[in-house]
Protein backbone atom coordinates (compact mmCIF):
# COMPACT_ATOMS: atom_id res chain seq x y z
CA UNK A 1 0.00 0.00 0.00
CA UNK A 2 1.26 3.05 -0.90
CA UNK A 3 0.21 6.10 1.75
CA UNK A 4 0.47 9.83 0.47
CA UNK A 5 1.01 12.44 3.17
CA UNK A 6 0.33 15.80 2.17
CA UNK A 7 1.05 19.22 2.75
CA UNK A 8 -2.05 21.49 3.87
CA UNK A 9 -3.19 23.44 2.10
CA UNK A 10 -5.64 25.66 4.67
CA UNK A 11 -5.02 28.33 5.77
CA UNK A 12 -3.59 29.04 9.30
CA UNK A 13 -2.84 24.89 9.06
CA UNK A 14 0.48 24.33 10.05
CA UNK A 15 0.16 20.54 11.36
CA UNK A 16 0.79 17.71 9.11
CA UNK A 17 -0.74 14.33 9.47
CA UNK A 18 2.51 11.87 9.42
CA UNK A 19 5.52 12.54 11.38
CA UNK A 20 8.59 10.38 11.01
CA UNK A 21 7.85 8.46 14.03
CA UNK A 22 4.48 7.27 11.92
CA UNK A 23 6.13 6.98 9.07
CA UNK A 24 8.15 3.95 10.35
CA UNK A 25 5.48 2.68 11.82
CA UNK A 26 3.56 2.47 8.48
CA UNK A 27 6.60 1.08 6.97
CA UNK A 28 6.65 -1.34 9.69
CA UNK A 29 3.24 -2.94 8.65
CA UNK A 30 4.50 -3.11 4.86
CA UNK A 31 3.20 0.51 3.31
CA UNK A 32 5.73 2.81 1.51
CA UNK A 33 4.81 6.80 2.57
CA UNK A 34 5.27 9.03 -0.28
CA UNK A 35 5.51 12.72 1.91
CA UNK A 36 4.98 15.67 -0.69
CA UNK A 37 7.92 17.82 -0.36
CA UNK A 38 8.40 20.02 2.23
CA UNK A 39 4.91 18.88 4.13
CA UNK A 40 6.32 18.75 7.56
CA UNK A 41 8.24 22.06 7.22
CA UNK A 42 5.48 23.88 9.53
CA UNK A 43 5.38 21.19 12.25
CA UNK A 44 9.00 21.01 12.45
CA UNK A 45 9.64 17.58 10.61
CA UNK A 46 12.36 18.12 7.92
CA UNK A 47 12.01 16.12 4.49
CA UNK A 48 14.98 14.35 5.84
CA UNK A 49 13.61 13.30 8.69
CA UNK A 50 10.82 11.72 6.56
CA UNK A 51 13.37 10.07 4.60
CA UNK A 52 15.84 8.38 6.90
CA UNK A 53 12.38 7.16 8.50
CA UNK A 54 11.33 5.26 5.00
CA UNK A 55 9.88 7.59 3.10
CA UNK A 56 9.99 8.97 -0.30
CA UNK A 57 9.98 12.43 -0.80
CA UNK A 58 8.17 13.58 -4.00
CA UNK A 59 5.52 16.19 -5.38
CA UNK A 60 2.01 16.62 -5.05
CA UNK A 61 0.81 14.99 -7.84
CA UNK A 62 3.10 12.71 -8.38
CA UNK A 63 1.89 11.49 -4.40
CA UNK A 64 -1.49 11.65 -5.43
CA UNK A 65 -1.65 9.78 -8.88
CA UNK A 66 0.21 6.21 -6.79
CA UNK A 67 -1.62 6.46 -3.22
CA UNK A 68 -3.55 3.59 -2.32
CA UNK A 69 -3.95 5.83 0.80
CA UNK A 70 -4.22 9.75 1.46
CA UNK A 71 -3.78 11.32 4.93
CA UNK A 72 -4.33 14.65 5.84
CA UNK A 73 -5.01 16.69 8.85
CA UNK A 74 -7.75 18.62 6.83
CA UNK A 75 -9.47 17.15 3.78
CA UNK A 76 -7.82 18.23 0.04
CA UNK A 77 -9.82 19.91 -3.54
CA UNK A 78 -11.48 17.28 -4.68
CA UNK A 79 -10.35 18.21 -7.95
CA UNK A 80 -7.39 17.20 -6.46
CA UNK A 81 -8.64 13.22 -6.83
CA UNK A 82 -9.09 13.23 -10.38
CA UNK A 83 -5.40 11.89 -10.42
CA UNK A 84 -5.70 9.73 -8.27
CA UNK A 85 -6.36 5.69 -8.23
CA UNK A 86 -9.86 4.57 -8.69
CA UNK A 87 -11.44 3.81 -4.92
CA UNK A 88 -8.46 5.68 -3.25
CA UNK A 89 -9.04 5.73 0.93
CA UNK A 90 -8.58 9.81 2.18
CA UNK A 91 -8.88 9.63 5.82
CA UNK A 92 -8.92 13.09 7.58
CA UNK A 93 -10.56 15.86 9.42
CA UNK A 94 -13.31 16.26 6.64
CA UNK A 95 -15.60 18.79 8.38
CA UNK A 96 -18.93 17.23 6.73
CA UNK A 97 -20.95 19.25 7.66
CA UNK A 98 -19.61 22.92 7.23
CA UNK A 99 -18.02 21.38 3.41
CA UNK A 100 -20.91 19.13 2.69
CA UNK A 101 -20.25 20.07 -0.79
CA UNK A 102 -16.58 18.38 -0.58
CA UNK A 103 -18.45 15.39 0.33
CA UNK A 104 -20.32 15.10 -2.16
CA UNK A 105 -17.92 15.66 -4.94
CA UNK A 106 -15.81 12.90 -3.61
CA UNK A 107 -18.30 10.14 -3.52
CA UNK A 108 -18.35 11.40 -7.24
CA UNK A 109 -14.75 10.68 -7.63
CA UNK A 110 -15.45 7.00 -6.34
CA UNK A 111 -13.26 7.53 -3.11
CA UNK A 112 -13.72 5.84 -0.03
CA UNK A 113 -13.38 8.73 2.29
CA UNK A 114 -13.27 8.83 5.86
CA UNK A 115 -14.09 11.70 8.50
CA UNK A 116 -11.93 11.29 11.48
CA UNK A 117 -13.87 13.50 13.83
CA UNK A 118 -16.46 11.84 13.05
CA UNK A 119 -14.31 8.98 15.62
CA UNK A 120 -17.14 7.28 17.94
CA UNK A 121 -16.73 7.81 21.73
CA UNK A 122 -15.82 3.92 22.50
CA UNK A 123 -13.16 2.35 24.25
CA UNK A 124 -11.73 0.75 21.66
CA UNK A 125 -11.59 3.98 19.45
CA UNK A 126 -10.03 6.44 22.47
CA UNK A 127 -6.35 5.85 20.88
CA UNK A 128 -7.88 6.74 17.14
CA UNK A 129 -9.68 9.92 18.44
CA UNK A 130 -8.60 13.16 16.79
CA UNK A 131 -11.04 15.31 19.03
CA UNK A 132 -9.98 14.58 22.00
CA UNK A 133 -6.38 14.90 21.67
CA UNK A 134 -6.38 18.15 20.01
CA UNK A 135 -8.79 19.42 22.34
CA UNK A 136 -6.89 18.97 24.89
CA UNK A 137 -3.80 20.84 23.48
CA UNK A 138 -6.66 23.62 22.91
CA UNK A 139 -7.34 24.15 26.44
CA UNK A 140 -3.57 24.69 27.43
CA UNK A 141 -3.40 26.62 24.66
CA UNK A 142 -5.87 28.86 25.69
CA UNK A 143 -5.46 29.12 29.25
CA UNK A 144 -1.51 30.77 27.95
CA UNK A 145 -2.96 32.63 24.80
CA UNK A 146 -5.50 34.22 27.94
CA UNK A 147 -2.47 34.93 30.03
CA UNK A 148 -0.80 36.91 27.01
CA UNK A 149 -3.48 39.44 26.99
CA UNK A 150 -3.95 39.89 30.52
CA UNK A 151 -2.18 42.98 31.76
CA UNK A 152 -1.67 41.25 35.04
CA UNK A 153 -0.46 38.07 36.61
CA UNK A 154 -1.67 35.02 37.11
CA UNK A 155 -0.08 33.54 40.75
CA UNK A 156 -0.56 35.42 43.93
CA UNK A 157 2.89 37.03 44.49
CA UNK A 158 3.79 38.57 47.97
CA UNK A 159 7.10 40.97 46.83
CA UNK A 160 8.99 44.07 48.84
CA UNK A 161 6.59 46.19 46.76
CA UNK A 162 2.91 44.92 47.22
CA UNK A 163 0.85 41.53 46.64
CA UNK A 164 -0.14 40.96 43.36
CA UNK A 165 -3.50 39.10 43.87
CA UNK A 166 -4.22 35.79 41.64
CA UNK A 167 -6.20 35.67 38.57
CA UNK A 168 -9.82 34.59 38.73
CA UNK A 169 -10.06 31.84 36.01
CA UNK A 170 -13.67 30.23 35.21
CA UNK A 171 -13.86 27.54 33.11
CA UNK A 172 -17.18 26.96 31.13
CA UNK A 173 -17.81 23.35 29.32
CA UNK A 174 -15.35 20.75 31.28
CA UNK A 175 -15.12 18.20 28.63
CA UNK A 176 -11.53 17.32 27.23
CA UNK A 177 -10.40 21.12 26.53
CA UNK A 178 -11.83 22.20 30.07
CA UNK A 179 -10.39 19.95 32.07
CA UNK A 180 -6.66 20.76 30.67
CA UNK A 181 -7.82 24.40 30.85
CA UNK A 182 -8.60 23.98 34.61
CA UNK A 183 -5.25 22.04 35.23
CA UNK A 184 -3.16 24.74 33.20
CA UNK A 185 -4.86 27.71 34.63
CA UNK A 186 -4.01 26.13 38.46
CA UNK A 187 -0.45 24.97 37.30
CA UNK A 188 0.05 28.85 36.41
CA UNK A 189 -1.00 30.21 40.09
CA UNK A 190 -4.70 30.83 38.91
CA UNK A 191 -8.04 30.92 40.90
CA UNK A 192 -10.41 28.39 38.89
CA UNK A 193 -13.74 27.30 38.62
CA UNK A 194 -15.67 25.32 36.24
CA UNK A 195 -19.27 24.61 35.58
CA UNK A 196 -21.05 22.11 33.11
CA UNK A 197 -24.58 20.51 32.84
CA UNK A 198 -22.86 17.04 33.18
CA UNK A 199 -22.75 16.55 37.24
CA UNK A 200 -20.32 13.35 36.14
CA UNK A 201 -17.72 16.85 35.81
CA UNK A 202 -18.32 17.99 39.45
CA UNK A 203 -15.84 15.67 40.64
CA UNK A 204 -13.41 15.86 38.15
CA UNK A 205 -13.45 19.74 38.75
CA UNK A 206 -12.90 19.21 42.32
CA UNK A 207 -10.13 16.13 41.72
CA UNK A 208 -8.16 18.92 40.35
CA UNK A 209 -8.67 21.58 43.20
CA UNK A 210 -10.91 23.80 41.26
CA UNK A 211 -14.68 24.91 42.60
CA UNK A 212 -17.64 23.38 40.96
CA UNK A 213 -20.23 25.98 39.92
CA UNK A 214 -23.71 24.10 39.58
CA UNK A 215 -27.18 24.90 38.61
CA UNK A 216 -28.63 22.43 41.65
CA UNK A 217 -32.35 23.90 41.89
CA UNK A 218 -33.84 22.83 38.80
CA UNK A 219 -35.77 19.44 38.02
CA UNK A 220 -33.80 17.18 35.08
CA UNK A 221 -30.80 18.99 35.77
CA UNK A 222 -28.31 15.96 34.07
CA UNK A 223 -27.52 17.07 31.06
CA UNK A 224 -25.63 14.19 29.90
CA UNK A 225 -26.94 12.82 26.90
CA UNK A 226 -26.06 10.01 24.54
CA UNK A 227 -22.28 9.05 23.71
CA UNK A 228 -20.97 11.33 27.06
CA UNK A 229 -22.28 14.29 25.18
CA UNK A 230 -24.13 17.08 26.37
CA UNK A 231 -28.01 17.69 25.20
CA UNK A 232 -29.68 20.57 24.96
CA UNK A 233 -31.02 21.98 28.23
CA UNK A 234 -34.87 23.30 29.43
CA UNK A 235 -35.27 27.11 28.98
CA UNK A 236 -35.81 26.82 33.15
CA UNK A 237 -32.33 25.35 33.16
CA UNK A 238 -30.72 27.91 30.83
CA UNK A 239 -32.56 30.77 32.89
CA UNK A 240 -31.28 29.30 36.30
CA UNK A 241 -27.54 28.84 34.40
CA UNK A 242 -27.88 32.44 33.34
CA UNK A 243 -28.64 33.93 36.69
CA UNK A 244 -25.87 31.76 38.48
CA UNK A 245 -23.23 32.75 35.99
CA UNK A 246 -24.28 36.25 36.08
CA UNK A 247 -23.38 36.83 39.82
CA UNK A 248 -19.84 34.32 39.13
CA UNK A 249 -18.79 36.05 35.87
CA UNK A 250 -18.63 39.53 37.76
CA UNK A 251 -16.26 38.65 39.89
CA UNK A 252 -13.62 36.67 37.53
CA UNK A 253 -10.51 37.64 35.00
CA UNK A 254 -10.66 35.16 32.60
CA UNK A 255 -13.37 33.25 31.34
CA UNK A 256 -12.82 29.96 29.08
CA UNK A 257 -15.33 28.78 27.17
CA UNK A 258 -15.55 25.28 25.59
CA UNK A 259 -19.05 24.35 25.53
CA UNK A 260 -20.63 22.05 22.77
CA UNK A 261 -23.48 19.79 21.91
CA UNK A 262 -22.96 17.53 18.84
CA UNK A 263 -24.96 18.55 15.67
CA UNK A 264 -26.20 21.69 17.01
CA UNK A 265 -24.70 25.73 17.18
CA UNK A 266 -22.30 26.03 20.20
CA UNK A 267 -24.94 27.12 23.02
CA UNK A 268 -25.14 30.75 24.33
CA UNK A 269 -23.55 30.66 27.73
CA UNK A 270 -22.32 34.83 27.98
CA UNK A 271 -24.89 37.50 26.75
CA UNK A 272 -23.76 41.51 26.02
CA UNK A 273 -25.45 42.31 29.61
CA UNK A 274 -22.97 39.55 30.92
CA UNK A 275 -20.03 41.03 29.49
CA UNK A 276 -20.08 44.46 30.63
CA UNK A 277 -20.52 43.61 34.09
CA UNK A 278 -17.42 42.20 34.00
CA UNK A 279 -14.05 44.04 35.10
CA UNK A 280 -12.60 46.12 31.53
CA UNK A 281 -8.91 44.40 30.96
CA UNK A 282 -10.76 40.58 31.91
CA UNK A 283 -10.09 38.18 28.75
CA UNK A 284 -12.31 35.68 27.39
CA UNK A 285 -11.06 32.60 25.25
CA UNK A 286 -13.87 31.24 23.35
CA UNK A 287 -12.99 27.82 22.11
CA UNK A 288 -16.46 27.16 20.59
CA UNK A 289 -16.15 30.49 18.55
CA UNK A 290 -15.95 28.54 14.85
CA UNK A 291 -19.29 26.27 15.91
CA UNK A 292 -20.80 29.68 16.48
CA UNK A 293 -19.45 30.73 19.85
CA UNK A 294 -20.19 30.73 23.34
CA UNK A 295 -19.73 33.84 23.63
CA UNK A 296 -22.34 37.01 22.21
CA UNK A 297 -19.47 38.66 19.50
CA UNK A 298 -16.89 36.23 19.22
CA UNK A 299 -15.77 35.75 15.74
CA UNK A 300 -13.76 33.20 15.01
CA UNK A 301 -9.69 33.76 14.42
CA UNK A 302 -10.55 37.34 16.01
CA UNK A 303 -9.69 39.47 18.78
CA UNK A 304 -12.44 41.75 19.32
CA UNK A 305 -13.14 44.54 22.51
CA UNK A 306 -16.63 44.65 24.18
CA UNK A 307 -17.39 46.73 27.49
CA UNK A 308 -13.22 46.69 27.70
CA UNK A 309 -13.23 42.74 27.44
CA UNK A 310 -10.84 41.10 25.48
CA UNK A 311 -12.83 38.29 23.93
CA UNK A 312 -10.35 35.82 22.02
CA UNK A 313 -12.55 33.61 19.04
CA UNK A 314 -10.34 30.46 18.55
CA UNK A 315 -9.77 28.77 15.61
CA UNK A 316 -7.67 26.24 14.46
CA UNK A 317 -5.83 27.06 18.36
CA UNK A 318 -3.70 23.74 17.81
CA UNK A 319 -1.78 24.57 14.75
CA UNK A 320 0.14 27.10 17.38
CA UNK A 321 1.44 24.15 19.07
CA UNK A 322 2.06 22.15 15.42
CA UNK A 323 5.26 19.76 16.41
CA UNK A 324 2.57 17.96 19.47
CA UNK A 325 -0.83 18.66 17.80
CA UNK A 326 1.04 16.75 14.70
CA UNK A 327 2.71 14.05 16.83
CA UNK A 328 -0.87 13.21 18.46
CA UNK A 329 -2.77 13.61 15.13
CA UNK A 330 -0.42 11.16 13.48
CA UNK A 331 -0.50 8.57 16.08
CA UNK A 332 -4.43 8.99 16.01
CA UNK A 333 -4.42 8.13 12.65
CA UNK A 334 -1.38 4.80 13.02
CA UNK A 335 -3.45 3.42 15.22
CA UNK A 336 -7.02 3.57 13.26
CA UNK A 337 -5.15 2.23 10.33
CA UNK A 338 -3.02 -0.59 12.21
CA UNK A 339 -6.41 -1.46 13.88
CA UNK A 340 -7.99 -2.67 10.37
CA UNK A 341 -4.74 -3.60 8.87
CA UNK A 342 -4.49 -7.57 7.64
CA UNK A 343 -0.72 -8.28 7.32
CA UNK A 344 -1.14 -11.11 5.00
CA UNK A 345 -2.73 -8.75 2.45
CA UNK A 346 -0.54 -5.78 3.51
CA UNK A 347 -3.49 -3.63 3.43
CA UNK A 348 -6.69 -2.40 5.97
CA UNK A 349 -9.52 -4.07 5.50
CA UNK A 350 -12.65 -1.89 6.88
CA UNK A 351 -15.30 -4.24 7.53
CA UNK A 352 -19.29 -2.52 6.50
CA UNK A 353 -20.82 -3.64 9.60
CA UNK A 354 -17.78 -2.42 12.36
CA UNK A 355 -18.63 0.64 14.19
CA UNK A 356 -16.04 2.32 13.88
CA UNK A 357 -16.25 1.97 10.07
CA UNK A 358 -19.47 2.92 10.09
CA UNK A 359 -18.82 6.07 12.79
CA UNK A 360 -16.47 7.57 9.98
CA UNK A 361 -16.93 6.49 6.72
CA UNK A 362 -18.83 9.23 4.81
CA UNK A 363 -18.41 8.23 0.94
CA UNK A 364 -17.55 4.60 -1.16
CA UNK A 365 -19.02 3.48 -4.32
CA UNK A 366 -19.89 6.45 -5.73
CA UNK A 367 -22.14 7.43 -3.39
CA UNK A 368 -22.50 9.66 0.52
CA UNK A 369 -23.19 7.01 2.82
CA UNK A 370 -23.26 8.05 6.22
CA UNK A 371 -26.18 8.32 7.97
CA UNK A 372 -25.44 11.91 9.42
CA UNK A 373 -25.54 13.06 5.79
CA UNK A 374 -28.29 11.51 4.21
CA UNK A 375 -31.73 12.72 4.35
P1 LIG B 1 -17.55 18.54 23.86
O1 LIG B 1 -16.39 19.13 23.17
O2 LIG B 1 -18.66 17.97 23.06
O3 LIG B 1 -18.20 19.65 24.83
C1 LIG B 1 -17.42 20.31 25.80
C2 LIG B 1 -18.15 20.37 27.12
O4 LIG B 1 -19.19 21.35 27.09
C3 LIG B 1 -18.82 19.06 27.55
O5 LIG B 1 -18.31 18.67 28.81
C4 LIG B 1 -20.30 19.44 27.64
O6 LIG B 1 -20.99 18.73 28.67
C5 LIG B 1 -20.22 20.92 27.93
N1 LIG B 1 -21.45 21.69 27.71
C6 LIG B 1 -22.37 21.56 26.71
N2 LIG B 1 -23.39 22.45 26.88
C7 LIG B 1 -23.11 23.18 28.00
C8 LIG B 1 -23.75 24.24 28.66
N3 LIG B 1 -24.91 24.75 28.22
N4 LIG B 1 -23.17 24.74 29.78
C9 LIG B 1 -22.01 24.24 30.25
N5 LIG B 1 -21.35 23.24 29.65
C10 LIG B 1 -21.88 22.70 28.53
O7 LIG B 1 -17.07 17.46 24.93
P2 LIG B 1 -15.84 16.47 24.85
O8 LIG B 1 -14.63 17.13 25.34
O9 LIG B 1 -15.80 15.90 23.48
O10 LIG B 1 -16.24 15.34 25.91
C11 LIG B 1 -17.56 14.86 26.02
C12 LIG B 1 -17.57 13.56 26.81
O11 LIG B 1 -17.03 12.49 26.04
C13 LIG B 1 -16.77 13.58 28.09
O12 LIG B 1 -17.49 12.85 29.06
C14 LIG B 1 -15.51 12.85 27.75
O13 LIG B 1 -14.87 12.27 28.87
C15 LIG B 1 -16.06 11.80 26.82
N6 LIG B 1 -15.03 11.25 25.91
C16 LIG B 1 -14.97 9.88 25.72
C17 LIG B 1 -14.03 9.35 24.84
C18 LIG B 1 -13.94 7.86 24.59
O14 LIG B 1 -14.42 7.07 25.37
N7 LIG B 1 -13.32 7.44 23.48
C19 LIG B 1 -13.17 10.19 24.16
C20 LIG B 1 -13.27 11.58 24.38
C21 LIG B 1 -14.22 12.08 25.25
Amino acid sequence: QIIAVLAETAEHENRVAATPETVKKFTGLGAHCLVEKGAGDSAAFGDDDYAEAGATITDRKDAIAKADIIIGIQGIDPKELKGAKQGVTLAAALDPFGKRERIDAYAETGAHSLALEFMPRITRAQSMDILSSQSNLAGYRAVLLASTHYGRAFPMMMTAAGTVSAAKCFVMGVGVAGLQAIATARRLGAQVSATDVRSATKEQIESLGAKAIFVEDVEGIEGEGAGGYATEMSDEYKKAQAELVSSHIAKQDIVITTALIPGRPAPKLISDEQLATMRPGSVIVDLAAEQGGNVDGAVAGETVVKHGVTIIGARNITSALASDASALFARNIFNFFSAFWDKEDAKPIFPDDDEIVQGIRVTHDGKVVHERLLG
